[in-house]
């Protein structure tokens, strides 16, 4: 806080509703007189103030801890709100000045130096009541600082009739404005001394309180800007680590973004130079920024929760660290198709939650979906022949199920098929591995057949060829039946031999992720 806080904290500190009409600046000017007679008249005007005010202002501190213009509530009736507002309007000026300041130092060097954190303005913090009730938790304790007007031990000073004692109305709030000074550095408390304020326990304490919340507000705000889960994908920590490619030469620019979905947003990047030799950055690079909103990954745990490659980790995460391992996943799966010669964007790089890898396009202007290309007919053959190919090496060579293939997520560059997305695939021996991938099946199927591909195989058939597995139900529901009969088959197994081995699968191969 501040000096208006103080101000339109402090009417008993004054000669009571006279703060309520006049501006709440001069009250401090008033307030100082030391007769027998003015203290007493002093004390009057303050009970009757107090109860007035009790009346009118129940929780003058709560109230100067919520919100303050959020736009329902503006309420210019009450004088501690127009003091607030008031308030605001000198910060955001201080803060107009401090930006001022802070460009006049600065001006064209290299290095800046920031006044980030002399900062007044904070943006009302909406959740941040819940854990306002903990100020008590003294990182500051005023009491324990030092004094600098002091009574002695015996508790008073003087002789005779002009002895006062630490109880005494105008010591006591001296040594309360006094204490102010203790508050948090950041904390603006005025030229309280200066004019001799005297402040009573009761204001002292509710400004005390106040420059509590004040000061875990700023820190929270802080926390939260540093921490931030917000709704959109390039929160401030995102946007650091993006920064830090550019300016480390490996990203050239950032063009834009190609794609916003639910789960990722995915720009557009021009490659620069590696720090190392051995690697090359691709010149054109897609950066997939997984959202750091657990939202829409909460339907996708099945995926990953059951993936034994992951399943020890999962269960020890926090929600942060889970969106990171979406970012992995694909990361590893992608290699597992590089490796295998399938094509798909090659890995560049992963940091966190983001992902950089080859941009499947050109000029900036990605890849069409394969929803969104009109193919001839030998195209469409051709790409059916790659993709059920493609599919049979992602099953044995890769170990992996796509688990969302579709015409979405199939992209045609170069006169052939890419496959993207595989942040949620999984391996055949996933609890639900087989589900996934007859899924997969139906998708490709159904989308060739409609194309018009009379080679095209139905869903079963198509399940089959990739899987090696013969499953002879000649109709959906028994087919999928089967499917989970050998899924639950492969879960008994893992119960019984306590790990994971497949009935169905034809290589073993190790978790890639304990390398
Ligand atoms: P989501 O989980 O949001 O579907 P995707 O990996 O499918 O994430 O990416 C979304 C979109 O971004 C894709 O449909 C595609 O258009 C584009 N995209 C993603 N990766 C690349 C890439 N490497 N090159 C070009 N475009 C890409
Ligand atoms: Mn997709």
């Amino acid at each position: 806080m501040d000096s208006v806080g103080v101000a339109a904290a402090a009417p008993d500190a004054g000669p009571g509703p006279a703060w309520q009409s006049k501006c709440p600046w001069g009250a401090p000017s008033t307030s100082i007189s030391c007769s027998l007679a003015d203290v007493m008249s002093e004390q009057l005007a303050k009970e009757l103030q107090l109860e007035e005010e009790n009346a009118a202002f129940p929780e003058v501190v709560a109230a100067a801890e919520g919100p303050f213009i959020t736009g329902e509530n503006i309420d210019t009736s009450s004088d501690l709100m127009l003091a607030q507002m008031l308030q605001m309007e000198f910060d955001r000026e201080y803060d107009a000045q401090l930006r001022r300041e802070e460009k006049k130092i600065n001006g064209d060097s290299k290095v800046s130096i920031s006044f980030e954190n002399y900062r007044k303005v904070h943006p009302y913090d909406s959740d941040s009541s819940e854990d306002e009730v903990d100020w008590q938790d003294t990182r500051h304790d005023p009491y324990r600082a030092d004094k600098p007007t002091t009574t002695p031990k015996r508790g008073f000073i003087g002789k005779g009739k002009d002895i006062t004692t630490k109880h005494d109305e105008v010591v006591c709030g001296r040594k309360n404005t006094a204490r102010m000074e203790n508050f948090a550095p950041e904390f603006q408390v005025g030229d309280g001394i200066g004019m001799d304020l005297k402040l009573s326990n009761q204001v002292f304490n509710a400004l005390k309180q106040h420059a509590y919340s004040e000061e875990r507000r700023s820190a929270r705000l802080h926390e939260k800007k540093e921490h931030s889960t917000a709704e959109k994908a390039v929160d401030p920590k995102t946007r650091l680590l993006l920064y830090k490619m550019v300016n480390s030469g490996m990203l050239e620019t950032i063009t834009g973004c190609i794609s916003t979905g639910k789960e990722s947003v995915v720009f557009h990047a021009y490659g620069g130079k590696s720090a190392t030799e051995d690697k090359v950055i691709p010149p054109e690079c897609a950066i997939k920024v997984f959202k750091t909103t657990l939202n829409e990954f909460k339907n996708r745990d099945k995926y990953i929760k059951d993936d034994y490659r992951f399943k020890d980790r999962f269960s020890k995460l926090n929600p942060r660290k889970i969106i990171r391992m979406w970012a992995e996943k694909e990361m590893h799966n992608l290699t597992r198709m590089q490796n295998a010669g399938i094509p798909c964007p090659q890995v560049v790089i992963l940091k966190k939650h983001v992902l950089v890898m080859s941009f499947i396009g050109q000029d900036q202007v990605p890849a069409p979906k394969l929803k969104d290309v009109t193919l001839s007919n030998e195209d469409m053959k051709k790409a059916y022949y790659q993709i059920l190919n493609m599919m049979q090496q992602l099953y044995r060579e890769c170990n992996l199920v796509h688990a969302d293939l579709s015409e979405y997520n199939m992209l045609w560059h170069d006169g052939k098929v890419w496959l993207i997305d595989v942040s949620q695939s999984v391996e055949p021996t996933h609890p639900h591995g087989l589900e996934f991938l007859f899924r997969d099946c139906r998708n490709v199927s159904q989308f060739f057949q409609k194309g018009g591909v009379a080679e095209a195989l139905n869903e079963r058939e198509l399940f089959n060829a990739v899987s090696g597995l013969n499953i002879t139900a000649d109709n959906e529901v028994d087919f999928q039946a089967e499917i989970e009969a050998l899924e639950k088959m492969n879960e008994d197994h893992v119960q019984n031999h306590g790990k994971k081995m497949s009935t169905f699968s034809s290589d073993g191969d190790p978790p890639i992720y304990d390398e």
